[in-house]
């Protein structure tokens, strides 16, 4: 097995343009069997918590992971099932929906900006500024010209970020068509995913083509060494979760955050503690 699971699941650029047609949502790189993800994921789980108390601890950095994909791709759902196992005093997750009134009045990074995760947290953004070059380009919710400027903005705004010491890891849920369609017919069957559903999800469904050039066009311009884009196939939950897991656990690992080690007389401490 390779050493890390992000460079197989990094998305390559290679001859100037990355198409997620090419990449099967059905696939397991990296993974030898399920039987092993199942074993791994509690101890991938243990080291994420561990990594992250440092992380809380040393104060300095943070890491925002990015999640987008498609309407049932599974990002609540790896929220649940990765982010869930963190401590939650040092997450902070903002779902990103339709721009209030309040936010239509401002530029389309405004409601990132505020929701950035402060020093020693992890943030979590369940979509993104990427939606404003997705849903918005599928839908002509902009002007062509304004939608394309955003591609540049989008890593101007990323660099910054980078620069503050918050280290962003963006991934993209990857499902088939045909797991869409078992995913909303899921929802409809069963009455503890009902409220779930959303006749709206169909509507959508038949621009399916569009937003997965729109996918791979904003994948193409906005990978970027500060910021790169990792493409998990997401058609298996327990591959999704346990890719979700090591990248987050590999990335971690790269920040290296270390406990504090405040200058302390500790026989002088102990003295008065037992005094
Ligand atoms: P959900 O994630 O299922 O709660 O749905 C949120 C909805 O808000 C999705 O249909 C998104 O495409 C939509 N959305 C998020 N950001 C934007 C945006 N900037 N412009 C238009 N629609 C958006
Ligand atoms: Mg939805």
């Amino acid at each position: 097995m390779p050493k890390q699971i992000r460079d197989l699941l990094r998305a390559e650029v290679s001859d100037g343009r990355f198409r997620l047609a090419e990449v099967d949502p059905a696939a397991t790189p990296g993974l030898k069997s399920h039987k092993r993800a199942l074993k791994d994921l509690p101890k991938h789980q243990a080291q994420l918590f561990e990594l992250q108390e440092k992380l809380y601890a040393e104060h300095k950095r943070a890491l925002l992971l990015v999640l987008q994909g498609m309407d049932t791709s599974g990002k609540d759902g790896t929220i649940t099932h990765v982010i869930g196992h963190l401590n939650p005093q040092g997450v902070k997750i903002t779902g990103f929906k339709q721009p209030t009134p309040e936010e239509k009045r401002h530029g389309f990074l405004w409601r990132i900006r505020r929701n950035l995760p402060p020093s020693g947290d992890v943030g979590i953004f369940n979509r993104s500024h990427y939606e404003d070059v997705l849903v918005v380009r599928v839908h002509d919710l902009a002007p062509l010209s304004v939608i394309e400027r955003r591609y540049d903005l989008i890593n101007r705004f990323e660099k910054q970020v980078a620069s503050q010491r918050i280290k962003i890891v963006k991934v993209c849920l990857h499902i088939s068509y045909d797991e869409q369609r078992n995913r909303l017919m899921d929802r409809l069957k069963d009455p503890s995913k009902r409220w779930k559903f959303n006749e709206h999800d169909i509507d959508e469904r038949a621009y399916w083509d569009d937003y997965q050039s729109a996918y791979s066009l904003a994948i193409t311009r906005c990978s970027t060494l500060y910021a790169p884009w990792y493409v998990v196939p997401s058609n298996d939950k327990t591959y999704r979760n346990w890719a979700v897991a090591r990248i987050l656990m590999e990335t971690l690992q790269e920040i290296d955050p270390n406990y504090p080690q405040p200058k302390l007389n500790i026989p002088r401490l102990l003295k008065r503690l037992r005094a």
